[in-house]
């Protein structure tokens, strides 16, 4: 059997003790991509890495090195990196190369960290199963048949597969707790305003927030680290000190009181996932957490009001994208009109057609009351929910798909897909931080379950997920499809 994937924290270590250097480890982990067979990557920028690498072993032996310098991992393709290829999964960014780095990349690329490459997602992150991008569907390394979830599923993938310890995602409605679950990883979405959405290409603003994807708490830990903090250039980023997310992982969960929200745990939850979950929450208990339930009245609303924000706001996004300035081209345009339609016809695939239709219907003058302001209201009142909610319990436990992984062309109606988000979006609608972790395997496909927070609550969150991760092992399975990974770190 292949070696176990080391984690961020392993390889750290490693190169910390000597044991072998970010110019081995890249050079492993691009061995690994290469060999891989699950279509994680858009991009592979092998040279960069390899120099990067050596540049941050360099500052190690000068004793300037950050502790994760020279240790790879990859973003997802929706964050700008310059001098390298930014898809967003579109053929109508097929050949966009962003002239800067994301804050989020520069950041963590400032931590020493070295990127590997651009990973697979769902087009302009719009999806739940990776099929809707430009460059053909990821393959989930449980089971190749399977999808990895979306949008971030070249990240998940990339992730459960052993080629790199740890990835960035987005998570507008789910896209990084969702394919973390899905692919047997462990994904946190941050509170909104924690990390800098600058040079991160936008899908609809009000929601989309970045995070750390890797095998364990711990792991998300340490990037998220890297990746959090204040950007003057985002002017929803907040002004609020980023503490060690690694600092007191493994306190005691005695008296950490959890809620079941009564209303994830309803019919529409698949059998195994719920048995998972039932084995989950006497683990909670055992480790000294007060298991409660809570009621978020409003549960029911969160997949409609996504689906009327988040259209409105992508309509509005995606209008710079006319083939005027960058991104897609038609051929010889008759005229600007004709210039905007096909470049925007041909540079679009149908779902992210099907939702510019409807955010811009919702916003349209006579309908706006109806759907947008309708579905502002609705946003209040589940924020609201929460809130009552976290009077009662410092965090909330459920489920974070309705089941494991479907199989690749399973889903074609657009609302079944929707339906895939429907313990996600909530969190999104509200701000609020919520993270996967694996929690068990049902028929050969992992499971997570989902943990939500306070505001800010990501240390609550990570440690939650780490005592959790401590007495459990399904975050160290591995899937069938993952590639030999370790000789030599
Ligand atoms: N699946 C949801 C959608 O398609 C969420 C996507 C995301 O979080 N980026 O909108």
């Amino acid at each position: 059997m292949a070696d176990k994937p080391k984690t961020l924290r392993a390889m750290r270590d490693a190169v910390a003790a000597g044991d072998c250097s970010g110019e081995e480890l890249v050079t492993e982990a691009l061995e690994r991509i290469d060999a891989d067979t699950h279509n994680a990557f858009i991009t592979v920028d092998a040279e960069g890495a390899r120099a990067a690498a050596r540049a941050a072993d360099a500052e190690r032996a000068a004793g300037r090195a950050g502790p994760l310098a020279g240790l790879p991992m990859a973003h997802k393709d929706i964050f700008c990196t310059d001098g390298l290829k930014t898809s967003c999964g579109s053929r109508m960014l097929d050949s966009f190369v962003a002239p800067y780095d994301a804050t989020v990349v520069e950041r963590m690329a400032g931590a020493g960290l070295v990127n590997l490459g651009k990973t697979n997602m769902d087009e302009f992150a719009m999806g739940s199963s990776n099929e809707t991008s430009y460059y053909g569907p990821v393959r989930n390394p449980w089971d190749p048949q399977a999808v990895p979830g979306g949008s971030s599923g070249g990240s998940a993938a990339a992730v459960a597969a052993g080629l790199v310890p740890g990835t960035t995602g987005t998570d507008t409605g789910g896209s990084i707790r969702q394919p973390a679950a899905l692919c047997g990883v462990t994904g946190l979405k941050p509170t909104y305003g924690r990390v800098s959405r600058w040079g991160m290409i936008a899908f609809a603003s009000s929601l989309d927030q970045a995070g750390p994807m890797a095998r364990t708490a711990e792991d998300c830990a340490l990037l998220l680290g890297a990746m959090a903090g204040f950007d003057e250039r985002d002017s929803t980023s907040l002004q609020e000190p980023v503490p060690d997310y690694t600092e007191g992982l493994g306190r005691s969960l005695e008296g950490l009181r959890i809620g079941l929200p009564k209303e994830y745990f309803g019919s529409g939850l698949d059998a195994g996932t719920a048995r998972a979950l039932e084995a989950a929450i006497e683990e909670f208990r055992g480790l000294g957490a007060e298991i409660r339930e809570v009621s978020l009245p409003h549960a029911e609303l969160a997949v409609p009001t996504y689906y009327v924000i988040a259209p409105a706001e992508c309509s509005s996004n995606l209008s710079r994208f006319d083939g005027v300035r960058y991104g897609h081209r038609c051929q010889d345009p008759e005229d600007l009109e004709d210039l905007y339609k096909r470049s925007r016809g041909e540079g679009f695939g149908d779902e992210v057609k099907r939702r510019v239709m409807v955010g811009t219907y919702a916003l349209s003058a006579g309908y706006f009351d109806a759907y947008y302001l309708k579905a502002q209201r609705m946003r209040r009142l589940i924020k609201n929910d929460f809130m009552a909610a976290f009077e009662e319990v410092d965090l909330l436990l459920g489920p974070t798909a309705p089941g494991p992984a479907f199989n690749i062309g399973e889903k074609t109606d657009p609302v079944s897909m929707y339906l895939s988000d429907i313990y996600t979006i909530a969190a999104n609608l509200a701000g609020l931080p919520a993270m996967s972790v694996p929690a068990g395997l049902v028929d050969g496909r992992p499971v997570g379950l989902q943990l939500i927070g306070n505001y800010f609550d990501e240390p609550g969150l990570l440690n939650a997920a780490h005592r959790y991760q401590q007495v459990t092992d399904w975050h160290q399975r591995v899937a069938p499809g993952a590639t030999a990974n370790g000789e030599g770190a």
